[in-house]
């Protein structure tokens, strides 16, 4: 789950990493008021988890109420690469006299944490790594034994950081890996971590990243989630309480148990297509979970064949046969469906199914057979209303 800016400082003060005095508002009047309360000169800064939000002008300096009214009112509704800010951000302005960048993030490859620091903040991070790879030194860290100062003053050495920075810089990446380890985020990253004329390393803009298998023991993140951003397929599917993760591929898919699921995605990559999603529908295969599923499926336009994959269990397979016979009753559905019933009763469910059988809804005995028919119509892309 990401956060958003002012989401991040609000974290980053719970382990005391220097921030801004600032507040939220949704309204150009509220973000006066916050500019009144944080003094002038502020910076308005929009709300939207996407980089470079300064070249799209979503970042104003103010330095009265009027001038910070004029820029609450431009911001707010603006669109910044496909994302409308419905809310802004209101800071104390600080000064500048250098910008930095430091992360903390998951290195699953390599089974370590990774720590990266660079003199050339401000700017887009991937840039830097491309133009000027060097002017990013890396550090790995053994997550058993946690950043140690010695690792940290090595990342602030390595990358070059002036000398009246290197104090405040390390103090704070202890802060900040501390930020990560204990507030379970899979990634922190402080661009531009600023120098200002006084000293102070203080950071200027937070981006974080939870990670939601963590969620169980931090009930504060429920009022991260309340404002989480979905795309419109994950929140149908959350409006239903179905398991579903959009993908961008074009085979829709279907099964009971999220390992199925999983196992699902990896044979249609197997029989050559793309997978448009993860959906587990549980246990149980009623008409009603299965009308939500297929709706919620139908729904994403890049879908061109749908997978159905059920093995009953406790369910039995004439059940989840008659489930998806009633649900095709009451959904319209734009692409053919493929369906592979196995496990208990699942003769009787493919025989429900074989009086229906149709060149826009056919069965297939075995998870391969069903993956290969589905990602061929999938290929030929046939797609009606
Ligand atoms: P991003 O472009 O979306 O990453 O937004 P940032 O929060 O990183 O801000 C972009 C740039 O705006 C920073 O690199 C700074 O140069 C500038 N900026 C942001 N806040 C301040 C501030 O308080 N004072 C000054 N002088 N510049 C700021
Ligand atoms: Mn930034």
């Amino acid at each position: 789950m990401d956060l958003f800016e002012y989401q991040g400082k609000q974290y980053f003060a719970r382990w005391e990493i220097s921030v801004s005095p600032g507040g939220v508002a949704d309204t150009v009047e509220e973000a006066v008021t916050q500019a009144d309360r944080a003094g002038y000169p502020v910076v308005v800064k929009a709300q939207v988890q996407v980089g470079g939000r300064g070249k799209a002008g979503g970042i104003k300096l103010a330095n009265n109420a009027d001038e910070a009214r004029h820029h609450a009112g431009n911001i707010l509704g603006m669109d910044i690469k496909g994302h409308r800010v419905n809310r802004v951000w209101v800071e104390h302005a600080s000064d500048i006299k250098h910008e930095y960048y430091a992360s903390f993030t998951l290195d699953r490859a390599a089974r370590l944490h990774l720590g990266m620091v660079s003199a050339k903040g401000g700017v887009e991070i991937e840039q830097v790594a491309e133009e000027d790879p060097s002017a990013i030194a890396r550090l790995h860290i053994d997550p058993v034994q946690g950043l140690t100062e010695a690792d940290a003053r090595t990342l602030v050495e390595d990358a070059g950081l002036h000398e009246e920075a290197r104090g405040g810089a390390v103090e704070t990446l202890m802060k900040l890996y501390r930020c990560f380890v204990e507030g379970d985020a899979d990634l922190v990253e402080i661009n531009p971590l600023i120098l200002t004329p006084e000293g102070q390393v203080h950071a200027l803009d937070a981006k974080v990243s939870l990670d939601n298998n963590a969620m169980f023991r931090h009930p504060e993140w429920a009022e991260y989630a309340a404002t989480e951003v979905l795309d419109e397929r994950e929140t149908l599917a959350r409006s239903k309480g179905l398991q579903y993760i959009g993908l961008a591929g074009s085979v829709g898919i279907i099964a009971n148990g999220a390992g199925l699921a999983m196992s699902t995605l990896d044979v249609v990559n197997q029989a050559g297509g793309q997978p448009a999603n993860f959906l587990d529908v549980g246990g149980g295969a009623s008409a009603e979970v299965m009308t939500n599923a297929l709706e919620v499926i139908n729904s994403d336009p890049n879908v061109r064949a749908i997978f159905i994959n059920i093995f009953g269990g406790i369910t039995r397979g004439e059940e989840v046969a008659n489930g998806i016979v009633e649900a095709l009753t009451r959904v319209q559905i734009n692409s053919p469906i493929v369906i592979r019933i196995d496990g208990t009763n699942a003769e009787q469910g493919r025989a429900i199914l074989k009086e229906h059988e149709s060149d826009r809804l056919m069965s297939r005995p075995t998870m391969l057979d069903a993956a290969r028919t589905v990602v061929e119509l999938a290929a030929r892309g046939a797609r009606s209303a």
